[in-house]
């Protein structure tokens, strides 16, 4: 079978795959302090934040990335996703000022922007042949309201109808239904009519409200973010979630944070994948940040993989890790790498040096040399095709002698 589909709440995931963990999880010689968290993955419980900080205190991170890839492999096998993308990020125009961002600028600074809706539909334009998804956030303009991105977005879908709209996170909805003086529900539904297909994660940052006020003072609080996702869900939008580590919060902010998600997702399936991605301190002002080694990073997708159990898909973002980081996050738990990616400008200020000029093969080869089979994916995961990582043949020409 080289293309299939699956629903929503499935998304992709093998149906056994409690079965195959089991039988994964029974003849290896696992370290003892793991023995209970064992005894609960063979037996589908779920792990409690307790366990949480075991794994991330197990000395050795190999065997926690083995656990990790045993439990990715029972609900995807070897395969590994990635779609076909590019992010336009509108405005980086912001009447917020989070001290991590490195993008947004006040309406006054000289490389403060915000498209118009021609300009953002020329852009559409330049990557529309071989894209299917547009990854949208921005800055919170002042004067952009719902009725702004309704025509934006209506706009977009009858010049591409064919590629999905991934659009606004959480705080820029709650921007939005301020300035329109709208509920959180009507804006997502005027949203979701006009053609909005889905909604990014970004903004969960850390779900712990003391430390969003030092980070992101200004922004929604923890419960506004999950709200705001579940009420997406309940319209039948489904959304992705992330987590930002490496500031100033503790092991055990992270893991509340994965807990509150997972009870999210537990509610409807619409979560689709968890995105955990480390600071990057490039030009901006977080000196108290406590930046993440390699090691934390590959550990806290592993963590993730075992935590988040009813979240299907985690995404090793390479965007913001790196290629390299990516590659080996693969035998961590994570089973999606995002995307070809063809621009983006929020992680590339902050300091990602991450490729931007990825095709469907090149990524596909990243994923074949890591070991894994590449599977080209929709933005909400319900159909799947099978990537070759060659790239296409030239066609030959014979020569033309001019006479
Ligand atoms: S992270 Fe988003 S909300 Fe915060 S300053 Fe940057 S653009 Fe504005």
């Amino acid at each position: 079978m080289t293309e299939w589909s699956s629903s929503h709440a499935v998304a992709g995931c093998d149906g056994d795959w409690n079965d195959k963990l089991r039988e994964l999880l029974g003849p290896k010689d696992w370290s003892n302090n793991l023995a209970p968290i064992i005894e609960k993955l063979s037996s589908g419980k779920r792990l409690t934040i307790e366990d949480g900080h075991i794994l991330y205190n197990h000395q050795d991170l190999s065997e926690l990335g083995n656990l990790a890839h045993m439990v990715k492999v029972s609900r995807f096998g070897k395969n590994v996703f990635f779609n076909s993308n590019v992010h336009i990020n509108q405005t980086n125009i912001c009447v917020l000022a989070c001290k991590f961002c490195a993008f947004r600028r006040s309406k006054k600074q000289s490389d403060a922007y915000a498209m118009s809706i021609e300009e953002y539909l020329l852009e559409m334009d330049k990557f529309s042949d071989y894209v299917d998804e547009i990854h949208s956030v921005g800055g919170l303009h002042p004067d952009w309201d719902v009725e702004y991105y309704t025509s934006l977005i209506s706009q977009a879908k009858i010049r591409h109808p064919n590629i999905s709209i991934k659009a606004l996170t959480a705080v820029e909805v709650k921007h939005l239904a301020n300035l329109s003086n709208l509920t959180i529900k009507e804006t997502l539904a005027k949203l979701s009519s006009s053609g909005l297909d889905s909604l990014p994660g970004g903004g969960a940052e850390i779900l712990n409200d003391q430390i969003r006020a030092i980070i992101c003072n200004g922004k929604e609080s923890s419960k506004e973010y999950l709200d705001i996702h579940r009420q997406a869900h309940e319209l039948g939008i489904p959304s992705n979630c992330t987590m930002l580590f490496g500031t100033i919060e503790s092991i055990d902010d992270r893991l509340i944070h994965m807990d509150k998600l997972r009870r999210v997702a537990d509610e409807n399936s619409l979560f689709q994948c968890f995105v955990p991605y480390p600071f990057l301190p490039d030009s901006s002002r977080l000196p108290q940040a406590q930046l993440a080694t390699a090691n934390e990073i590959l550990r806290t997708i592993a963590v993730s993989r075992l935590m988040l159990d009813s979240i299907p898909h985690i995404k090793a973002y390479r965007m913001n890790i790196g290629d390299e980081l990516a590659e080996l996050a693969l035998n961590f738990g994570a089973d999606d790498i995002d995307g070809t990616v063809g621009q983006e400008s929020i992680m590339h200020l902050a300091g990602a040096t991450s490729s931007l000029d990825y095709t469907t093969y090149n990524l596909a080869k990243l994923v074949k040399d890591a070991g894994f089979i590449p599977v080209k994916r929709n933005t909400t995961y319900t159909r799947f095709k099978l990537v070759s990582p060659k790239p296409p043949q030239r066609k030959r020409r014979l020569k033309v002698i001019n006479a």
